[in-house]
C-alpha cells in the first residue's frame, strides 16, 4: 500500500501488514501513522447499517402516516 508522508509528501510503498502501525519517513524522518483499512471499513459499515435503520424507520413512519391519512379521508368523505 502507498502511504504519503504528511510532512514532505513523499510516497512510500509499505507492506499491507504494517497497517495500523507507524513507520519513519526515509526522506524527512517524520513518524507516519499508517491507517488501518480494516478498522476504517468496520466503522464505515456500522455507520452504513445505522443509516439503513433510520431509512427503514422513516419509510415505516411515512407508510403509517399514509395509511392514517387514507382512513381519515375515507371516514371524512365516505358516506358508506
Ligand atoms: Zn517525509
Amino acid at each position: 500500500m502507498i502511504v504519503e508522508c504528511p510532512a514532505c509528501k513523499a510516497r512510500t510503498n509499505v507492506p499491507a501488514d504494517k497497517a495500523g502501525k507507524r513507520f519513519r519517513c526515509r526522506k524527512c524522518s517524520w513518524v507516519i501513522q499508517i491507517p488501518n483499512p480494516e478498522a476504517a471499513n468496520k466503522t464505515g459499515g456500522e455507520e452504513g447499517s445505522r443509516a439503513t435503520v433510520w431509512i427503514v424507520v422513516g419509510v415505516l413512519a411515512l407508510a403509517g402516516l399514509a395509511v392514517g391519512l387514507f382512513f381519515l379521508i375515507r371516514s371524512l368523505s365516505g358516506t358508506n
